[in-house]
């Protein structure tokens, strides 16, 4: 059973699909984290931008990138070191919709996703699952929330891991990272036709969780 979780920065998308999956024991696989794996090999290689958009450049530099995601703790592995702290550094956000955006990049997650998941019963989050990597997912869910709360959230969230950084600086960042997503050429961040979209602007994780559980178990 494949369930696709789709949806803009700080839909909630990470919170949810964990404790969905965790409900129904199914696998959960975090899409963005290979995204950002990708983004942070490039920014700790000080891989030239002129580089990126060189197909042959690109495709030597995706042959030495390895990712692994811990079944058991979704801990980012690459080349085979833990990178799950850094991943979601801001430095990696601001940079990461640059990387997603390259289509050969695009190609190799999209491979390595549908490998890991083929078989399995995964709950998948991420901008293109429901539209491109599982079109006909068993469910799909457009996660969507007011772009204030969804700053909120992100700042909170960074705070925690001790940046220093303010709530417009965030909101600035969701929002270009919004557009960046939503107007690249491939794989576009869009609501799949047939998804179900929730706002979660004013919904608990609780809340959000049972909604979609009880999808699941109604499409079961
Ligand atoms: O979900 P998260 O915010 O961690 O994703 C980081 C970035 O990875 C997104 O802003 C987007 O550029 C990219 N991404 C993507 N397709 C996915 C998942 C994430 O392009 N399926």
């Amino acid at each position: 059973m494949i369930i696709a979780i789709d949806g803009p920065a700080g839909s909630g998308k990470s919170t949810t699909a964990k404790k969905v999956a965790a409900q129904l024991n199914l696998m959960h696989l975090d899409t963005g984290a290979m995204y950002r794996a990708v983004a942070l090999y490039i920014l700790d290689q000080d891989i030239a931008e002129s580089h990126l958009n060189n197909h042959n450049q690109m495709s030597q530099i995706l042959d030495g990138i390895e990712i692994k995601i811990s079944n058991e703790t979704n801990n980012v592995f690459l080349n085979g070191k833990d990178v799950s702290i850094q991943i979601r550094e801001n430095r990696v956000s601001d940079f990461v919709s640059e990387v997603s955006a390259i289509s050969l990049v695009r190609e190799r997650m999209v491979h390595l996703q549908r490998e890991i998941a083929m078989g399995n019963n995964v709950v998948l989050e991420g901008r293109d699952i429901g539209t491109r990597v599982f079109p006909n997912a068993d469910v799909k869910v457009y996660l969507n929330a007011d772009v204030n709360e969804r700053g909120q959230r992100r700042f909170k969230e960074l705070v925690k891991q001790g940046e220093e950084i303010t709530l417009d600086a965030v909101i600035r960042d969701i929002e270009s990272r919004d557009l960046k997503d939503s107007s690249r050429e491939h794989s576009p961040l869009e609501k799949a036709k047939d998804a179900i979209e929730i706002d979660t602007t004013k919904l608990s994780i609780d809340a959000q969780v049972n909604e979609i559980v009880s999808l699941i178990e109604t499409n079961n």
